[in-house]
């Protein structure tokens, strides 16, 4: 799976306690996929340009929430235990060097880590070419982050098993196509939890 330069950067996205199972708005299998994500990133790391972590960062009365006519639940409430990071990548983002990016902080979306934020700017700055996105949610920020990504000129690669998804506007299937279009290569497969729980 791990092949690059060292013109690579990792994006994080989201991987935030409102969003495990203890959260506020949860997304299914999230807990686990923060342990998968440390150990790839300690197995990693060296080869790496830049390790970025991204966090909603939301004011207490932010438009995206129901409340106020939004579309989600409370979270990711700024300096909450909502919007730290989920165990053990909260202790990974203390011990190594890592760059956060908050966004969403104002009134917008910010599903991607590039709306409202320099990161490309900075990405560009220290030579990365290629950016591989990991997180949550798939089929939102993950999502929103390729994109842009992919539009600001990097090449891009989502390593499907290392995301969670909420799934209720798309499917793997639609997200893989929707992505692979738009020239994105998506490395293996979305784990589709609900349907591993039935079995
Ligand atoms: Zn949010």
């Amino acid at each position: 799976m791990v092949n690059f330069e060292n013109d690579t950067a990792i994006i994080v996205v989201d991987v935030q306690n409102d969003f495990s199972e203890e959260g506020t708005l949860p997304v299914e299998g999230t807990k686990d996929l923060a342990k998968e994500i440390e150990a790839l990133l300690n197995k990693y790391k060296t080869m790496f340009k830049a390790i970025v972590f991204t966090r909603d960062w939301h004011p207490k009365d932010h438009p995206s929430f129901k409340e106020n006519g939004g579309k989600w639940p409370k979270h990711c409430v700024q300096g909450t235990w909502g919007a730290g990071f989920v165990p053990p990548l909260d202790k990974f983002v203390k011990e190594n060097r890592v760059l956060i990016i908050d966004k969403a902080m104002f009134n917008n979306d910010g599903y991607s880590a590039f709306e409202g934020t320099n990161l490309d700017h900075f990405l560009r700055y220290i030579g990365v070419n290629k950016i591989i996105v990991v997180g949550v949610a798939s089929d939102y920020c993950v999502r929103a982050t390729a994109i842009d990504a992919k539009n600001l000129g990097f090449e891009v690669e989502l390593w499907a098993p290392f995301t969670r998804g909420v799934w209720i506007e798309t499917d793997p299937e639609s997200l893989r196509k929707e992505l692979e279009d738009q020239g994105i290569k998506v490395i293996d497969n979305f784990k589709k939890i609900e349907k591993v729980k039935q079995r």
